[in-house]
């Protein structure tokens, strides 16, 4: 599973391995070495993966609460969504995933959270 962030020293997008991300890193213009963004500091980082790790989990839902993120929904979250689908280039980060139940989960399916959200029946 790779790790794409942005250096924090010169802004330019980075890929490492996600099991490095805590070791110190050399900024490839600056030549500084610094420990790469966690996802908790860069919400918009992301793997490359559709499937995120426990880490970013617990950061989305430190951030975005343990209830569905449906309004009216009062379940709470059994996995997270990518709001704008993985299928659509959605990325797997913390901005993109949200807290959600498992049905909602199921009928969203591949659809554009705000499409389904407006034509949904229930
Ligand atoms: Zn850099
Ligand atoms: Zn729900």
């Amino acid at each position: 599973m790779k790790w794409m962030y942005s250096c924090p020293l010169c802004q330019k997008r980075r890929t490492i391995e996600w099991k490095d991300r805590k070791d110190s890193h050399k900024c490839h213009n600056t030549k500084n070495s610094y420990i790469p963004p966690s996802p908790s500091e860069q919400h918009s980082a992301y793997v490359d993966t559709h499937k995120w790790p426990k880490e970013m989990e617990d950061v989305v839902v430190k951030i975005k609460g343990k209830a569905c993120t449906v309004p009216g929904c009062k379940k709470d979250f059994e996995t997270l969504d990518h709001r704008v689908p993985w299928s659509m280039s959605g990325n797997t980060s913390v901005d993109n995933l949200f807290p959600m139940c498992e049905s909602h989960n199921l009928s969203k399916g591949d659809t554009d959270y705000q499409i389904w959200f407006m034509f949904k029946d229930d």
